[in-house]
């Protein structure tokens, strides 16, 4: 068993001893089941909020009357939750009244999806009362029960299916997806709080990029603040390439695609830090700055280190604004910037040619420009007239 198992053991036996039955369960047991990294262990128990506190000597009560008691163990906190049902869901984002049980069976019951409803003894032995694994083998997300139910309860877990579907690269069931199609309305009065806690997981995950499309496909991307009104810009970002940026970075990227009218503002209906804020809209500034022509020494100076990194590996992660860099670099090592530059002018032309003004003026001067740029003729007057001889010699035969 990992280490992280190994490490709560203690916290099993401990309940275990006094009589309780204590399970790890979630994501944790998902997860190694599919060899993922393994984060959080989370353990759920038949001894109420209270036994546990009197089990325990450091704990903290972080929603006792939802049965959940974190305990410090070895200087790690733990959730650990009591066995619970719910019921009664009116606002489609909380139960009304939680009920504790002595049953695990009853408590997977209540948990959004089949992969999410496994539980593990001490020994290593998976309870799976509603072939979870059968979907992990099938990297499928399914709900436990009636998904149009389990989405009502919780208009949360709509989203949570599709950022599950990103961390894991699994597909949402086509039983779900209907379902979240018809219901994303309902996510309308779930807290921004919750939904950023989701789509900063969805927006890490692995298959970003099909979620993002799924998120727009489903209409779900209408409930998520400043989302709704920017669908081509929302479109835009989920071709985007994202592999080595960071939380932060992705974001300042979404704001350059969907262009919110105040940044700020936008970022602030997602009720984001002031510093987290600062930063991503730091970023994105320098970045249309980036974009719009090359850092001088003062922008550089101005931005501060981690900003223009920042910007620079947004912009070497897409491939078009590396090739517009490419080309700013040809840009300035073309021999010439405009026909002004050319060595020679349309008097030399005159003189050379010994010939009435005329159209032809402007015309050859357009030829030695088009020869100049595409190198077959180099900008020196001497190398210039020689071409010119050249040319009337062979206008006149
Ligand atoms: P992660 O690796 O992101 O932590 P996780 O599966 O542990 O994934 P959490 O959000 O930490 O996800 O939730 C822990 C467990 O609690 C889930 O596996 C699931 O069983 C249950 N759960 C969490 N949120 C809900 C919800 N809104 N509705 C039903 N069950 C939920
Ligand atoms: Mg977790």
């Amino acid at each position: 068993m990992e280490k992280e198992f190994l490490l709560a053991m203690p916290i099993i036996e401990a309940l275990e001893t006094r009589g309780y039955e204590a399970f790890f369960v979630g994501g944790a047991v998902r997860d190694r089941l599919i060899g993922r990294p393994i984060h959080d262990v989370d353990i759920a128990t038949s001894a109420a909020p209270g036994d546990i506190q009197k089990v325990f000597p450091k704990t903290i009560d972080v929603g006792a009357e939802h049965g959940t008691i974190i305990v410090i163990h070895s200087g790690h906190p733990y959730e650990v939750t009591t066995f619970r049902t719910e019921s009664g869901y009116a606002d489609h984002r909380r139960p009304d009244r939680v009920t504790f049980v002595t049953s695990l069976l009853e408590d997977m019951k209540r948990r959004d999806f089949k992969m999410n409803a496994l539980a593990m003894d001490k020994k290593g032995k998976i309870y799976d009362y509603f072939n979870g694994r059968e979907d992990l083998q099938a990297g499928l997300i399914s709900a436990v029960g009636n998904p149009a139910e389990r989405f009502s309860e919780d208009a949360l877990r709509m989203l949570r299916a599709l950022r599950f579907s990103s961390q894991l690269g699994f597909s949402v069931s086509e039983e779900a997806l209907y379902e979240i199609e018809k219901l994303a309305g309902l996510m309308k009065d779930i807290s921004a709080e919750r939904k950023l806690a989701e789509v900063d997981k969805l927006l890490q995950g692995k298959n970003v990029n099909a979620a993002l499309r799924l998120l727009i496909r489903t209409g779900l991307h209408e409930y998520l603040p400043g989302f709704g009104t920017r669908s081509a810009g929302l479109h835009r970002f989920s071709g985007r390439s994202f592999e080595k940026l960071e939380a932060n970075e992705r974001w300042a990227l979404l704001l350059y695609d969907i262009r919110p009218d105040d940044p700020k503002d936008f970022l602030k209906h997602w009720k984001m830090s002031g510093s987290r804020i600062a930063e991503i809209a730091a970023v994105y500034q320098y970045l249309l700055a980036r974009l719009a022509g090359s850092w001088t020494e003062e922008l550089l100076y101005e931005a501060g280190g981690k900003t223009v990194i920042s910007t620079e590996k947004i912009c070497s992660e897409q491939p078009e604004w590396s090739a517009e860099r490419d080309a700013a670099d040809r840009y300035r090592q073309l021999p010439i910037f405009s026909r002004k530059d050319l060595a020679v002018n349309g008097n030399d032309l005159l003189r050379i040619a010994g010939k009435p003004p005329g159209s032809w003026v402007s015309a050859l001067l357009g030829r030695i420009e088009a020869e100049v740029l595409a190198g077959r003729l180099q900008n020196d007057r001497e190398e210039i007239g020689r071409w010119l001889e050249n040319w009337s010699r062979k206008t006149e035969t």
